[in-house]
Formats: C-alpha cells, structure tokens, sequence
C-alpha cells in the first residue's frame, strides 16, 4: 500500500525529529531534480515522506494505520480555526486540479513543473484524474473507537491489461507524430489585443507524448478502463460527523499514465440510543433508584468500552453529572481520550405497595 516512508528517508522507526530533519535535507540536496544525477521520482517520493515524519500527528496516524488522513488533520492543526461541523469542502464545483489547498501532491507537482521546465508549466503528461467523493455512514461506536471498512468503488481505474501505458503488453512506443512527441498541441492566434499562444493536450497520445505500436485490446491505447475496485478504508478513533477523510491517489485513473485523483470520503455518524458525543466527552443519562441516591452504591455500567464500575456517592442529586475519566471520545491525535459523563437521574416511583407507604410516613415523621 502506502510507501515505508522511514525507509524512504533512510531512518530508524524511533529516529528524532532532528534525525528526520537531517536525513531529509541531505537526501532532497542529493535528489533535487536540477543537479546532476537527480531524480524527480525520489524527490517527490522523499518530500512526501518529510511531510508526513516531520509532522508529530500525521506521523502517529502513519504508525498506527499506515495512512496520513488529510481531512481529518485539517482542523486539528489550525489553531483559532473554526471548525463546528468538522472539515468541510465545498464539492459543488468539479475542478479537475482538485482541492487546491488541501492537496499535497498539487504543490509537490507545481514545484517539480517549475524545477523541470523553469517555466512552471507542467507538462501535460501530469494530467491528474478526477477525484472522487463519496459518502459513508457509520455507527456511533466507529466514530469513538475507530474502524476498518472495505468499500467496492467502481471508478475509472489504470487498464489492467496494459497497466496503464496504453500499449499492448511488450510493445514498442515511439514518440506522437501529431504532437511530435511533445504531449500538447500549441496553436497562436492574433487578435487585435496581440498574439495569444493557446496550448491543449494531444488528443492523439491524451498528452503522454508516446503511442504504441500495438494499441491495448483492452482500453484501446485509453490506459484506463472502467472497474471495481475494493479498497480497505481506516476509520481513525475520534472522527467526527461530517469529517472528510483524505486518499491520495485512490480517485480516478488518468489517461496515459498520469497522476490519479484523490477520493474523498465524507462521514456520517449514525446516532446511538445511548450514547452523545458533546466535544471531546461523551454524554448518557443513568436511572437510578431513590434508596441509591441517599446511601450511595456501586454499581456495574456499559460503556463502549466494555463494563466499568461506577461509584454513585452518598446523597447523589438528580442531575449530578458522574465522570469516568478517559471514556470519552479520541482527540483527533488518536492517543488522549476526553471523559464520560453520566447525568444522573433518580427515579421516584410512580406506584408503591402498601408497605413503601408506610415507610415513607416514617421518613416524613424524620423530616425527609
Ligand atoms: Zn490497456
Ligand atoms: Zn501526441
């Protein structure tokens, strides 16, 4: 799945953050693009790893999942943001360049275009596909303690037949002869404003600059070809309702070979019976019996993680609120938890035998 990004900077699991630091500035001098001897590939490969080791957060939610989820990590860092419903994006427009801000691999690209072309153009060839966003419903328990989810996608993927180089299996490519190998067409028009050079992708080779010999039987020199895929999905513990969930890469195919998009995944917390979820704590209410309210008890009560004992102190109010520390709800970090509340609230009887009466005079008789 995902790259072993300590591998990639060349460190120890355990390294420090200075280690980090080190290797990463050493291996980007060594790998930039514009030296001799660089490698655009390792570059990107070693910034992507930087970004998520140097980050004490994403780099938690890598060793736990294997994963960075970039929705979910959105709100938590920007402090004095507000963020009431969770990480919102706005999905109404299709922007084939995807979410701007938010995506990593856009600015990695960009800056890799200026460093290749000096121009800052990128090549056609880097054409991204679409993105995706779906939506996914879960239950109140997955948003606390986390979850794993297969989902079926079916989604413009990367041919199977040809992995995506549009060309049969063993063939020869040569350079485009529409585009001249050159993945976009230019065409100048003069207008009385001056001339204006307009460059669109080569619909011959959809901009990779190469065409087989033999196109693939299957997509038809397309690289891409309509499929299901299924696909493993970690719910982080802590995620809240309308949170997007971020996968690089897990969008749609592009043509020819470039960059897929990413998939999105908003998520829908199910209310529980019991259970409310208020900030980081979670909220229930607990019944109890007038005799426990005045002498106190202990007691057994459910919680999401299993059976916890409860103290009920000697002359407990109704409304009292009972705290279970660290019950509550993950932060977003996945380590620290918030508490469970219990509001209490004793039950007086609506119906009482003979006898209770009798009691109850003799508590009237007490003062009570
Ligand atoms: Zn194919
Ligand atoms: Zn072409």
């Amino acid at each position: 799945m995902t790259k072993d990004y300590y591998k990639v900077l060349g460190v120890a699991r355990n390294a420090t953050k200075e280690d980090i630091k080190k290797a990463y500035r050493s291996l980007a001098h060594k790998f930039h693009p514009d030296k001799t001897g660089g490698d655009g590939e390792r570059f990107k490969e070693i910034n992507e790893a930087y970004q998520v080791l140097s980050d004490d957060r994403k780099r938690g939610q890598y060793d736990q999942f294997g994963q960075v989820f970039e929705g979910a990590s959105t709100g938590a860092h920007q402090g004095g943001f507000e963020w009431p419903g969770g990480f919102r994006v706005d999905f109404g427009e299709d922007r084939p360049g995807g979410f701007g801000e938010f995506d990593l691999s856009d600015v990695f690209e960009d800056f890799l275009g200026g460093a290749f072309g000096g121009g800052g153009r990128r090549k056609s060839a880097e054409r991204r596909g679409k993105d995706i966003r779906i939506d996914l419903e879960i239950s109140f328990e997955e948003t606390i303690l986390g979850a794993k989810r297969e989902i079926e996608l079916a989604k413009l993927s990367r041919c199977a037949r040809c992995g995506g180089s549009g060309g049969e299996p063993g063939t020869k490519f040569a350079n485009c002869s529409t585009c001249q190998g050159q993945g976009n067409i230019q065409k100048t028009q003069r207008t009385f404003l001056g001339s204006f050079t307009q460059v669109s992708t080569c619909n011959a080779c959809m901009g990779s600059g190469k065409r087989p010999e033999m196109p693939c039987a299957q997509c038809h020199s397309k690289g891409v070809e309509h499929r299901s895929e299924r696909l493993e999905v970690f719910i982080p513990k802590g995620i809240r309702d309308g949170e997007v969930l971020k996968i690089s890469g897990k969008g749609e195919a592009s043509f020819a070979g470039g960059v897929p998009g990413d998939l999105y995944i908003q998520i829908h917390a199910a209310p529980h019976t019991i259970f409310r979820r208020q900030g980081d704590d979670i909220i229930m209410h607990l019944p109890i019996k007038l005799s426990q309210a005045i002498l106190g008890d202990a007691i057994e009560i459910e919680t999401l993680d299993g059976t916890v004992r409860l103290k009920i102190p000697e002359g407990t109010q109704s409304g009292d609120i009972l705290k279970v520390r660290g019950k509550g709800a993950y932060l977003s970090s996945g380590y620290s938890r918030g508490d469970l509340l219990i509001e209490i609230k004793v039950e007086i009887p609506k119906k009482i035998t003979r006898k209770t009466r009798q009691l109850i005079q003799d508590l009237k008789l007490e003062g009570l």
